[in-house]
């Protein structure tokens, strides 16, 4: 069978939203599908489609607007962050001496820790070429991942303007953790640089993270972690000091995805196809973002599919990732017997973080 294909019917069976003209004027002239190379057999690097100065962006009327609907809502426009500035630390002239595993276990206390927002996934990846937006590479070798959980009650909100008053919040925690560990860094010598959404920093981040042991990549386009779910945003540091890249973590995350269709099914305007896609040069599951844009734009930033991933429902997660290592496990082995646990990005354990998800 074609791993590719999905294991039944996926054939959808909600009603499809459809986009208000006013809306679709303001789409740009060429598709998303296009700038974010669908069909593309060779890899290259990622172009900015959003969150970036809307005057450089094919849909940027579609950003400003959505914006402007934002800035006009007391609650969201107080969440937003309307004044970004920060001065990075200056780089002390003195190195930190460690090697690259003390260098991991550093830079993982501190994220971890009160100073550094105490987030809830830290992993490493070495940094390839074709995650650098176009136009906006770095000479950075190392990308640390920082990922921080969503209460998963509010997340659920969506469309409701409260799921996004949650995203607000938890972006802006990433950005305050990813420039903090940034400065601590500068401080033992070595450059840095602090990045945190909803903006489109200079790397993309999900690869990264993908990379780094967060998880693996779901049908919504979002990564799936076998504690989390879906229900968290990440901020990243870039980096020269002498790191190790952490592992990768496949638990099954991707193969449950060829047989479920609920983010199909919920997202409203049928934007997640059931399907992979070639996506410069990689197969794999893609958003319809010529579908998602319209909606998004006008329903405070969505967010329903990966509200509705069974792996974001409060606890769910690590049970579902047990019975896939199972099944994997069954499928590889005759004798069924368990293959260890694979690492993860993930530095705590649940009992220490507390169930944040509601
Ligand atoms: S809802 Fe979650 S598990 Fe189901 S297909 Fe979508 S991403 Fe995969
Ligand atoms: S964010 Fe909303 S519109 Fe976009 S894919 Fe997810 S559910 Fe669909």
């Amino acid at each position: 069978m074609d791993a590719s294909r999905p294991r039944r019917s996926m054939e959808r069976r909600t009603p499809v939203w459809q986009a208000p003209r006013a809306v679709l004027d303001l789409m740009g002239d060429t598709p998303g599908k296009a700038l974010n190379g669908w069909g593309e057999t060779t890899e290259r690097p990622p172009t900015v489609v959003m969150w970036a100065r809307p005057d450089r962006l094919v849909h940027g009327r579609v950003q400003a607007t959505m914006t402007e609907e934002f800035l006009a809502h007391p609650e969201l426009r107080a969440s937003l962050r309307t004044d970004d500035r920060h001065d990075p630390a200056p780089i002390a002239e003195q190195r930190c001496d460690l090697d690259p595993a003390g260098w991991v276990e550093e830079v993982t206390n501190f994220a971890t820790g009160p100073a550094g927002e105490s987030v809830e996934l830290v992993g490493v990846a070495a940094i390839r070429p074709n995650w650098w937006f176009e136009g906006r590479e770095r000479d950075y070798p190392w990308i640390i991942v920082l990922g921080v959980v969503m209460d998963h009650a509010r997340l659920a909100t969506a469309p409701e303007y409260t799921s996004a008053l949650e995203v607000h919040a938890q972006y802006n925690r990433g950005t305050r953790a990813a420039r903090a560990l940034a400065d601590h860094i500068r401080g033992l010598g070595y450059r840095a640089e602090g990045h945190g959404g909803p903006g489109a920093g200079p790397i993309l981040m999900v690869p990264a993270a993908i990379e780094a042991g967060f998880g693996e990549l779901g049908k919504h386009g979002s990564i799936i972690n076998r504690h989390f779910g879906s229900s968290f945003r990440l901020a990243a540091v870039l980096t020269d000091a002498p790191l190790v890249a952490s592992p990768a973590d496949e638990f099954g995350a991707a193969d449950f995805c060829r047989g479920c269709r609920v983010c199909t099914d919920a997202c409203p305007p049928n934007a997640i196809s059931p399907e992979t896609r070639m996506v410069r040069g990689t197969r794999k599951w893609a958003v319809d973002f010529d579908r998602c844009l319209p909606y998004f734009a006008t329903s405070y930033g969505c967010g329903i599919c990966i509200a509705a991933c069974p792996w974001s429902r409060p606890g769910a997660a690590p049970r579902l990732a047990a019975n896939m290592t199972r099944k994997r496990a069954r499928r590889l082995s005759p004798t069924g017997a368990d293959p260890a646990s694979p690492g993860s990005g993930r530095t705590s354990p649940p009992a220490e973080t507390g169930d944040r998800s509601g």
